[in-house]
């Protein structure tokens, strides 16, 4: 019976460059997700350069793919959620997190633990998220997995629990043994699009293996194995769960190499959907009633629908086609008619979701990141975050007549999270604020695109945005009258005060002490 039991939901989370596409890849092929591996184009956010992130931006409409993707996988059916790997694009990543149970970690094994895995290894700390960990590129030179090993025991102060070790480095690389079943798995190089059956040794201890490596390889061999039992840690599965200790798998995702074992283990090891909290109570998957949070927002995802959608993880309950749900943020009842499901490369109309699951809901612009649905009961579930814009800039159009599509398209734009768009009070400028710079490249080349409208973005005197609220409605009125310059209007119609500095930041909230400034719109 289908159940949200059989449900598995995770991010890979590495510094770009180290394999996450090519994981990704080849976990849908293993999965029958797709025949031939290099079907799948990548979103590749993830890019260092402007110009690589357009360029594959402009393949958008398959990118559907890279956000949510499901596939079965021996009686567990996976979500697979993508997380951009640029720095810019971090809050997007933060948020994903938060709708996931457990993460793999990929680690190119030249250049070990790198800036964005500890950044990113810190934020599934904050939720004690279990991780399991591949060591990537072994068909090249890298370090020394002992070392490997060390790195990541130490930088990312987590215990390692080798299961599999790979046989040899770069060109010797032979394959991969596997600690719990004893196993020694030997793999043909090139097979690279193609899922390939590894060869299987049962025993370290088989002649087999000084056939297949010959004598004097397979006694080295023999003896590296006894080191690492040795010195290393043991897989304890409750140590997983709590975060405290990481599976790791060494292999090559582009060669096939060491991909099944992995996905092998993380189907029988990683956790099923998790309990979520809520600003009232803890909510358990297998309450009866359906609950869930949105925590991501994607603006016109496919270039024919131009549609907007919301992405929401189940929490509880059974989603059912058509079902009405009801927005705890707004207080409205949605009725939910057409949501999506995704699976590898096409979008599809879900009939039932179950916890771990995630729908994709049309979104016309009255839900926003974070909002909580629920069949009625007033739950609001907690920990996804929103961010303070960084930096600031004012939209310039090059044709004075496209006005109302530039607002439209930052509105709309901003939905997704990533930057927050404001109208000040006494102007007609719109100020777009974000917290990379890389962000006011690619909202003005999809303005360009999606909303045939050419804009630039210049620099404003904005250096901070707080939101302010008051339950003083007298000195509300004296604050708005007195501060008409610095204050504008959100996306969301919340009142926002836009300071030149941290001095002037200061100076009214010494001024106001009856108006609470927010950093976030979390706390509103
Ligand atoms: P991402 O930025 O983390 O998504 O990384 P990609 O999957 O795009 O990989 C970055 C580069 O490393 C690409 O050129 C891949 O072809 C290459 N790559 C990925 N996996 C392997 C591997 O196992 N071995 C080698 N030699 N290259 C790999």
């Amino acid at each position: 019976m289908e159940s949200f039991k059989n449900r598995r939901t995770f991010a890979i989370i590495s510094h770009p460059d180290a394999g996450k596409t090519t994981m990704t890849e080849k976990l849908l092929l293993f999965g029958g997700a797709i025949q031939v591996a290099g079907a799948v184009k990548s979103r590749k956010t993830d890019k260092h350069a402007t110009s690589d992130w357009m360029a594959m931006e402009q393949e958008r409409g398959i990118s559907v793919t890279s956000s949510v993707m499901q596939f079965p996988y021996k009686e567990r059916v996976i979500n697979l959620l993508d997380t951009p790997g640029h720095a810019d694009f971090s809050e997007d990543t933060y948020r994903t997190l938060t709708a996931v149970d457990s993460a793999l970690m990929v680690i190119d094994c030249a250049k070990g633990v790198e800036e964005r895995t500890i950044k990113l290894m810190e934020v599934c700390r904050l939720r004690t998220t279990p991780i399991f960990t591949f060591i990537n590129k072994l068909d090249r030179e890298g370090k020394e997995p002992i070392e490997l090993i060390d790195e990541v025991e130490n930088v990312l102060n987590i215990q390692c629990a080798p299961i599999t070790w790979p046989i040899g480095m770069g060109k010797r690389l032979k394959g991969v043994y596997h600690f719990l079943n004893d196993e020694i798995l030997l793999y043909e190089s090139g097979k690279n699009y193609e899922k390939q059956q590894a060869r299987t040794i049962q025993g370290l201890d088989s002649a087999e293996l000084d056939e297949a490596l010959g004598s004097e390889l397979a006694a080295e061999f023999r003896d590296e194995i006894e080191l690492v039992q040795g010195a290393s840690h043991e897989f304890d599965h409750q140590e997983y769960l709590a975060g405290k200790l990481t599976p790791v798998f060494f292999g090559s995702a582009i060669n096939n190499f060491g991909v099944e074992p992995l996905l092998d283990a993380f189907v029988k090891f990683a956790p099923e959907p998790q309990p979520r909290e809520t600003l009232s109570r803890v909510v358990v998957p297998g309450e009866p009633n359906c609950t869930g949070f949105v925590f991501k927002i994607q603006a016109n995802m496919d270039p024919k629908h131009r549609d907007r959608v919301a992405f929401m993880r189940i929490c509880s309950g059974v989603f059912e086609q058509g079902m009405k749900l009801t927005n705890t943020h707004t207080g409205k009842e949605l009725k939910i008619p057409s949501a999506l499901t995704f699976i590898a490369e096409s979008r599809e109309s879900v009939d039932k979701a179950f916890p771990g699951d995630i729908i994709g809901i049309h979104n016309h612009g009255t839900i926003s990141i974070g909002d909580s649905f629920t069949e009625g009961e007033d739950l609001t579930f907690t920990g996804i975050p929103s961010f303070a814009p960084e930096l600031f800039r004012r939209a310039r159009l090059k044709d004075p007549l496209k006005l109302k599509a530039l607002q439209k398209g930052l509105e709309q734009l901003s939905e997704e999270g990533a930057t927050q768009f404001f109208r000040p009070l006494i102007s007609n400028d719109l100020i777009l604020g974000a917290i990379g710079v890389l962000q006011f490249d690619v909202v003005a080349h999809r303005l360009q695109h999606e909303y045939n409208v050419k804009a630039l973005f210049e620099p404003v005197d904005t250096r901070i945005a707080y939101w302010v609220s008051s339950e003083d409605d007298k000195a509300m009125k004296q604050f708005k009258n007195r501060n008409e310059a610095n204050l504008a209007i959100d996306g969301h119609g919340h009142l926002v005060y836009l300071a030149p500095s941290m001095v002037n930041l200061q100076l009214a909230q010494e001024r106001y002490p009856d108006i609470v400034f927010h950093k976030t719109t979390e706390t509103l």
